[in-house]
């Protein structure tokens, strides 16, 4: 738990989301400002600046998350159209909140290359 973040405060449910996915070591939400029909963000409950930080100090925590991933795809139903994992990382990535999380996006064709 890191004070003054953003997704700390969602996992300890002091913000409110739209959970869509939850285990012991993750949490699936829907993202506030939706950029497909399905946007969905799998974070760990623990704070991890970004997705370097968590596979340098829990790699396992950075499996956990993959298979979240998946999984959101399945409950989703996008799971078989396809879809993209994104980890926006730092200033040229351009992560906003800096707690660890991965974009499920799906539900149309996606574009390449990104912005
Ligand atoms: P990033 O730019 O990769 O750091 O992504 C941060 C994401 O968090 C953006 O897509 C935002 O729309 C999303 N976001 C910001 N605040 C909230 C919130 N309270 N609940 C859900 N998603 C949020
Ligand atoms: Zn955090």
């Amino acid at each position: 738990m890191s004070e003054d973040c953003l997704f700390c405060s969602i996992v300890s449910g002091d913000i409110p989301a739209t959970i869509v996915h939850e285990t012991d070591e993750v949490l699936a939400f829907r993202d506030l400002n939706p950029q497909a029909p399905t946007h969905v963000l799998v974070i760990p409950k623990a704070h991890y600046a970004n997705a370097a930080e968590l596979a340098e100090a829990e790699p396992s925590s950075a499996a956990s998350l993959l298979t979240a991933a998946k999984e959101v795809a399945v409950l989703e139903g996008i799971a078989k159209s396809g879809y993209r994992l994104v980890f926006n990382t730092g200033k040229d990535g351009q992560q906003t909140v800096f707690h660890v999380h991965c974009h499920v996006l799906g539900g149309r064709a996606m574009v390449w290359p990104p912005g």
